[in-house]
């Protein structure tokens, strides 16, 4: 399934496709269901722009593999380069906000961890980005104060507020920007509140965010 980045109300968006820059642990309630650790920095981690689908058409999920977890994540389009920048320049860089999931192979991921290797394989993989179509950024005046959620076939799976974030969106994306230049079309994965669960190809999902509907199934 191709993807563009794509704006909700059908207006134009000519950003290129970039990365998925993702934070793990950002919600220490979700740290806990794990077993993690609380982070002292931010936990980064990529996607490669093959792995972004459109979430609103429907998804797959890799057969085989083990369970395949939901990751419910507030997620941002960045419209203009950030390299060390301070939190003023990433707030007027952001192009666009939506839901995202980060699909986790979980059993996969949990073998790589024990080993210590890398988490690609488990996180990575084409189509493990699904996104909805971005809002545009002046609905969200106020980072900390959106709320968000994941329903699985009518049941409250995932409900998260970007308040209970560790790292909140724009210092996250000053931290990052650090590290990793983020460039014009790519995207940041903000991290996931507790409740992630594997899905099931049939499975119906409801994402909920204010300004924003999504229904989809996995397919
Ligand atoms: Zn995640």
């Amino acid at each position: 399934m191709t993807y563009a980045h794509a704006f909700l109300d059908g207006s134009p968006c000519p950003l290129p496709v970039g990365k998925v820059v993702c934070v793990g642990r950002n919600y220490a309630a979700h740290a806990r269901e794990l077993g993690n650790a609380v982070p002292d920095a931010p936990i980064l981690f990529m996607k490669p722009s093959t792995a972004l689908v459109p979430l609103q058409e429907g998804f797959s999920i890799p057969a085989g593999r083990g369970e395949c977890h939901h990751e419910t994540e507030i997620t941002v389009l960045i419209g203009k380069t950030l390299k060390n920048a301070d939190t003023e320049t990433c707030l007027a860089a952001i192009a666009g906000v939506t839901l995202g999931l980060d699909l986790t192979l979980r059993d996969l991921q949990n073998e790589l961890k024990k080993k210590g290797y890398p988490w690609e394989v488990s996180k990575a993989f084409d189509g493990a980005a699904p996104l909805a179509p971005f809002l545009k950024p002046d609905t969200f005046a106020d980072f900390t104060d959106t709320t968000f959620s994941l329903k699985v076939n009518g049941v409250l799976r995932q409900s998260g507020h970007a308040a209970d974030m560790i790292t909140p969106v724009l210092d996250l994306l000053a931290y990052i920007s650090t590290i990793f230049t983020l460039e014009q079309g790519d995207v940041v994965m903000t991290g996931t509140p507790e409740g992630v669960a594997a899905l099931n190809t049939g499975d119906a999902l409801l994402l909920e965010m204010a300004g924003l509907e999504v229904k989809t199934s996995v397919i």
